[in-house]
């Protein structure tokens, strides 16, 4: 199987699927569906499918991995990521990081398989330690159901992986990955950039879900983001500085395989793939 990849300095980065995931345009909080419909280029009756784009690269002899997929239990669609691993020549056994946007389901339920076993035994997690506490922390009382539902999944994910998470900060580095804190979409969704010499790309999680929206139109939020409003300061601090820096920009939604620049248009943005 042939992978798509791009070259950052000594690196090459490989884009892996996960598959798509189902959604909807009933998530868009705050623009006209006629508008949202025609940005996309039209849907059928409001839903759509978006892609879930991993990367892998190899560092020092480690095979290092951004975000885990989404796991056997969560859309028919997704869940795809060991098998497109193993066709591309990558062992899930031989991952020896796991670097996490963040801990959602679509990211992180993957890490698990369904007996709650690691799908990457020998793999130590690289996560921000404020999203990692965010979603470890016991239920204070009053929590919704829903944000229950996702803490005790969370557990479960990260339970076998228990000895092996580095809870990571601004300024620290492991392998040339240094996070940038960009939450809102979730207490500590955070951007990964990886360097390699003067060069380097960033692996921006779900700073866009929509691409075909929220790159043109950085103010629209989603029902996803558990804070919409810092969700939307977080995006356009990030679309300007990739514009800003012409880094190559990995994304998790982005246009499968996900990368690519970010350019400036007028006052707005777009993405151009690589
Ligand atoms: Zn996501």
């Amino acid at each position: 199987m042939s992978v798509p990849s791009f070259r950052v300095g000594d690196l090459e980065i490989k884009g892996y699927s996960d598959g798509v995931l189902r959604t909807s345009l009933d998530m868009i909080l705050n623009m006209e569906r006629a508008r949202s419909e025609a940005l996309v280029g039209g849907t059928d009756g409001g839903w759509l499918y978006i892609p879930v784009n991993n990367f892998v690269f190899q560092r020092e002899g480690k095979t290092i991995m951004i975000d885990a997929g989404s796991g056997h239990d969560m859309q028919p669609t997704l869940g795809k990521l060991p098998e497109n691993l193993r066709a591309g020549g990558v062992d899930p056994k031989s991952v020896g990081y796991i670097v996490l946007t963040h801990i959602h389901p679509d990211h992180a339920n993957g890490l698990i398989d369904p007996r709650g076993e690691a799908i990457y035994p020998n793999a130590e997690i690289l996560v921000h330690a404020q999203e990692y506490d965010f979603w470890m922390s016991e239920d204070k009382g009053g929590e919704p159901e829903k944000l229950k539902a996702v803490k005790a999944r969370n557990k479960r994910n990260m339970k076998p992986y228990t000895e092996r998470v580095r809870r990571m900060r601004e300024g620290e580095e492991v392998l040339g990955c240094t996070p940038i804190l960009a939450a809102g979409h979730s207490p500590g969704h955070t951007c990964w950039r990886v360097m390699s010499g003067r060069e380097s790309f960033l692996a921006w999680g779900d700073i866009v879900h929509l691409s075909a929206i929220q790159i043109s139109h950085p103010d629209t939020t989603l029902s996803y983001d558990l804070d919409g409003d810092a969700a939307r300061k977080s995006r356009h601090r990030i679309l300007d500085m990739t514009a800003n820096e012409r880094i190559v920009v990995a994304g998790a939604h982005v246009n499968a395989p996900g990368f690519g620049h970010v350019v400036r248009k007028g006052t707005t943005y777009a993405f151009e793939s690589v």
